[in-house]
């Protein structure tokens, strides 16, 4: 039995309470606040789907709108058994709020279907997609709203919903969802971008805090796209990668693992991660995140760090992966032990960068090399990462706050020069 709070796992009430603490701050006034609470839209489909024995199943799927004040929304779709409409809702606003600090013209949505991938076959999960799709149609599209691949789902599904919208609109439409494959109007760089984006922030903090790639032990939760990307690219650029952990358990070395190794085992040879023969010391998925290390970067599912367990973090840099892993109970204690947090919403940003970056080329018709991606990638990052800090400098605030604060306060803007519409 958890010994936290009844609400403290709720994700909606983390992003709520986030939200609040900062709109405080900022002084909002009154309707504006009330207008950035709620979502703009919430919306339930049940999808009929034929199993592959015949049988008939009905799943049910989210679709929220948080905002689309600044641009289309923008979202991912998420396939897991423990999607409920409080966490789509959470994970919508994180999408207006992440979308509003990297300053990218979108607005912010999720969506989500209650079913286990795992336990699925390929034509079934393709049979819930396009259902799921179709009833969506109408208020999915590039100029309304632009979803993605979250947890359960990948470029493949992001495929079927292209075809599937495109054929409802009976035009191509290869901008209605990103992280696409590249055959299909996908970017360069898009599979690495969020765990690029963590490692431009890992180093802008430990170029601030005098430390060195060379000198800073590194410790990942979760090896999906997330956290593989960003082991790979932390470990090129000098980093050493002394745990990792996915759902199965974590590995432990303090001499450094050896990441295009594990790559090769977890990827290439489909072994199990904590079976890897180099990985020494086997820990749980959740006792690799007390072990002492320089920088700590959970990129696997939220709720990870709580008031139960945040006083064993021993790390100098917490740089969040995933969306929400640590609780909002759980900030003042990470707070306390003065460790500097590159709160989730500007340390995964990448992803939804570079996912911008492919909305734009999709519309041009015309694509990017690898390189100008990155580049431009790493231009966002870094003027984010330097707005943020500068204003939780100024203002006396920590990361977390200073990155909601400027993101309101960019959709606040933004909401009065267009006034409300009656
Ligand atoms: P993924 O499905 O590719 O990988 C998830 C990884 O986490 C897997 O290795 C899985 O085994 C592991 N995992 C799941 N539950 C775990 C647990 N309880 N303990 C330890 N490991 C666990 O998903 P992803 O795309 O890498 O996303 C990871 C997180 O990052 C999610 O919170 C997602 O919302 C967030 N995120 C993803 C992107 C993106 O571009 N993919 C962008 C921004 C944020």
């Amino acid at each position: 039995m958890s010994a936290v709070a009844p609400d403290e796992l709720n994700v909606y009430r983390s992003a709520d309470a986030r939200f609040e603490a900062a709109a405080q701050k900022l002084g909002l006034e009154d309707g504006v606040y009330r207008y950035l609470k709620y979502p703009s839209k919430e919306i339930t489909v049940y999808v009929p789907v034929a199993l592959d024995t015949g049988k008939l199943e009905v799943f049910i799927g989210y679709r929220v709108l948080h905002s689309a004040v600044r641009g289309p929304g923008k979202g991912g779709i998420r396939f897991a058994p423990n999607v409920s409409i409080d966490e789509v809702r959470a994970l919508a606003a994180w999408m207006t709020w992440k979308c509003a600090v990297v300053n990218i013209p979108f607005g912010g949505a999720k969506g989500g279907v209650i079913c286990d991938p795992t336990k699925l076959s390929r034509s079934e999960l393709e049979r819930i997609t396009r259902r799921y799709t179709a009833e969506l149609s109408e208020w999915l599209g590039p100029e309304r709203d632009v979803p993605a691949p979250d947890l359960g789902t990948n470029e493949q599904t992001m495929a079927w919903v292209m075809d599937t919208y495109s054929m409802h609109v009976r035009q191509a439409t290869t901008a209605v969802v990103t992280g696409k494959p590249l055959e299909l109007g996908g970017s360069q760089g898009r599979r690495e971008a969020t765990g690029r984006g963590l490692m431009l922030c890992c180093n802008k903090a430990i170029h601030k805090l005098g430390m060195y790639s060379q000198n800073c032990r590194v410790i990942i939760q979760g090896f999906g796209n997330v956290g593989s990307q960003a082991a790979q690219l932390m470990h090129e650029a000098g980093y050493k990668i002394i745990g990792l952990a996915d759902i199965y358990g974590g590995l432990y070395n303090e001499n450094g693992l050896d990441i295009p190794k594990v790559m090769d085992w977890v990827y290439t040879q489909r072994k199990a991660l904590p079976d890897f023969p180099e990985g020494g010391e086997k820990l749980s998925a959740q006792e690799i995140l007390f072990r002492p290390c320089e920088i700590l970067v959970p990129a696997a599912t939220e709720n990870q760090i709580t008031t139960e367990n945040a006083h064993r973090v021993d790390c100098k840099i917490l740089c969040e992966g995933a969306n929400g892993p640590t609780t909002s109970y759980a900030d003042p204690i990470i707070e306390r032990k003065g460790i500097f947090v590159i709160p989730d919403i500007l340390g995964n940003a990448g992803g939804v960068t570079v996912s911008y970056f492919e909305w734009v080329q999709d519309r041009q018709g015309f694509f990017w090399r690898e390189r100008e991606v990155n580049e431009r990638l790493r231009d966002v990052m870094e003027r984010s990462f330097d707005e943020v800090v500068r204003y939780a400098e100024v203002h006396k605030v920590n990361n977390r706050v200073a990155a909601y604060i400027v993101a309101i306060d960019r959709v606040a803007r933004a909401l009065k020069l267009r006034g409300i519409y009656a």
